[in-house]
């Protein structure tokens, strides 16, 4: 993700979730006994992913991630999530030529 979009700025937060019972949560007891993770890309949500470990809850998450922004054009997932790093790396290449002038 960092290397396709230019973007520094995302992280995979896991949680776990509380034991409800299964009929008030209306999943599966597995289901409501597990972690939920999610990727953040510059504080928005992009995916989840829930499982009964952490380690696979943050795999679910980035897969979901990797398929929710898959043939994105880099300016969408710049406007969807509010990324700047492109920008902001183009703008320091840019004054970096300005100043070899
Ligand atoms: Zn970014």
């Amino acid at each position: 993700m960092s290397i396709e979009f230019g973007c520094q700025a995302y992280r995979i937060l896991a949680a776990e979730l509380p034991s409800l019972p299964a009929r008030i949560t209306g999943a599966s007891s597995e289901a409501a006994h597990g972690v939920l993770a999610g990727v953040l890309v510059h504080e928005t949500v992009v995916a989840e992913g829930r499982a009964a470990s952490g380690k696979n809850a943050k795999v679910k998450a980035s897969a979901a991630a990797l398929d929710a922004i898959k043939g994105l054009p880099r300016f969408e997932f710049r406007k969807r999530y509010g990324c700047n790093c492109t920008s902001a790396a183009q703008n320091a290449a840019e004054k970096a030529a300005e100043a070899s002038d």
